[in-house]
């Protein structure tokens, strides 16, 4: 324990993170030609994670990591949350112990607002609430009773899954899913900003205890689909701009489904420029009320958007533009203008900041991420050599889909892809040499496919999956078969 690093009064954590916003896509980076004015200077003010993957890049498993410290395997979140998945079992349960459940023992007063996707929806809603159902009948948005299933959060203005960025709704603290959800008729990231300026104002202490360190989490639908819904301010910044121009990415293939980033790339960046600008108003509420200087502040996204790379819309995948996200930190004992390339996944988000809160005591047994607070505050102590990649089949059957697994390490990217019956793929790149992994290396480079191999094993069993023993046969037969061939 680094006690003396501790501030005596514990600090308070604001939490913003966007939807299918990729690392790639903030100016500082110099990668897709954004206009994120506030991310670049909040880069600048504190730690920036250069090499944080989305250990699972889709909504549901990435917050069912974010909020356990476990991974899908040993959380039961395996795939995205909605009424055919949860008859599987697949959603946040009471019982899963939550950083903000210990969080609420420790005395913080917590605020969560905006997209959730954990909770099991109701299959057959007693009235149209949330987006209702979707996709042929499937149910996807869900009202989280108070309770023990919004998990120690005292401060909720939330839904499920819903994805109508021009007239949101939310279900607020007290009642049902009747009597507490509002309508808004307003973008959901403005809107969703105002509530958390609300709370960080505190105005007549009306949304939490002043006498509490408050942790707050604000999660923006937006960049996600459908791109259409921002508003015209910041489809400006973008006007008169070519589609080459946006897509400047040497990997973008414009073919089937990718066409759709030519269409839609002038959106996709407007709603990063429009997040930029209302995470900057978060960062002034913070200032204005006194409490940047006691209070860590992180900005990431749940997974990113291959946007029309190697001719793909979405995520999922084990590609960069997928799998990589911004991940921002500033608060206190944190150095300024500082870059690390510590291969953070999504269970160690928890643990590392309960180290930067000074609760690494407090972390259970039972989470499985790891706290690099010491890392972050520039001390020494051990590194992982590579993040674990996980992607299960998000059919309603288990066999519907691909079913993916993989490493990252500081140089390449590893994965094995399978699906239903076609013959598993086995991918490498050497991300230094091959930036936009448009070289797959795996029958080539053959000893690194086998120490990667040896890697990805010891992550499956330490993360308990079931791909070690069901899957035995792929993993070796992978390699062999490269070896004769
Ligand atoms: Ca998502």
């Amino acid at each position: 324990m680094d006690s003396d690093l501790i501030p005596t009064q514990r600090p308070n954590l604001v939490f913003v993170f966007a939807d299918q916003m990729r690392k790639h896509a903030v100016g500082f980076e110099n990668g897709d030609p954004v206009v994120t004015p506030n991310l670049d200077r909040f880069a600048a003010e504190g730690v920036n994670l250069t090499h944080v993957v989305s250990t699972s890049p889709v909504c549901s498993p990435y917050r069912g990591m974010l909020f356990t410290g476990k991974y899908p395997h040993s959380n039961g979140v395996l795939v995205n949350v909605n009424s055919l998945t949860a008859r599987r079992g697949i959603y946040l349960k009471d019982d899963q112990l939550c950083f903000s459940d210990i969080l609420s023992e420790q005395g913080y007063a917590q605020g969560y607002i905006g997209k959730l996707h954990l909770h099991a929806p109701d299959p057959n809603p007693p009235y149209d609430y949330g987006q209702g159902p979707r996709d042929g009948g499937t149910v996807w948005d869900a009202w989280t009773p108070p309770g023990p299933a919004r998990h120690g959060f005292d401060f909720w203005y939330s839904y499920g899954a819903a994805d109508n960025h021009l007239a949101p709704h939310y279900w607020t603290n007290g009642g049902d899913a009747k009597s507490s959800r509002v309508d808004i008729d307003e973008w959901s990231v403005k809107h969703e900003t105002d509530i958390a300026i609300r709370y960080i104002e505190n105005t007549d202490e009306r949304c939490r205890d002043p006498e509490k360190p408050f942790s707050l989490f604000v999660s923006y639908n937006p960049p996600h689909p459908p791109f259409d819904q921002v508003p015209e301010e910041y489809l400006k910044i973008y006007d008169g701009k070519s589609i080459a121009e946006l897509l400047n990415r040497p990997n973008v293939r414009l073919e089937g489904e990718a066409l759709e980033a030519a269409e839609h790339v002038h959106e996709y960046f407007a709603a990063v420029s429009g997040i930029d600008h209302q995470f900057g108003r978060i960062l002034k509420a913070l200032e204005k009320a006194g409490l940047s200087d006691n209070t860590i502040v992180v900005f990431t996204a749940d997974h990113g958007e291959m946007m029309g790379s190697h001719g793909l819309m979405n995520k999922s995948v084990c590609y960069d533009e997928s799998l990589r996200v911004p991940f921002l930190i500033r608060g206190p004992g944190l150095e300024p203008n500082r870059k690390d390339d510590l291969l953070m996944g999504t269970p160690d988000i928890y643990p590392t900041l309960f180290g930067l809160m000074g609760l690494s005591d407090t972390i259970p047994e039972e989470c499985q991420g790891t706290d690099y607070s010491r890392l972050l505050r520039g001390g020494n102590g051990w590194r992982p050599m590579s993040s674990f990649y996980i992607c299960l089949p998000s059919g309603a059957t288990p066999s519907d889909g691909y079913d993916r697994r993989g490493v990252f390490t500081h140089r390449y990217t590893f994965a094995i892809e399978c699906a239903g019956s076609e013959d598993p793929r086995m991918v490498l790149f050497d991300n230094i040499a091959d930036p936009y992994q448009m070289r797959n290396l795996a029958k080539e480079d053959l000893d690194v496919s086998k120490k990667l191999m040896r890697e990805l094993r010891e992550w499956l069993r330490k993360t308990g999956d079931p791909w070690l023993t069901e899957r035995a046969d792929l993993l070796s037969d992978q390699v062999e078969k490269l070896s004769k061939e």
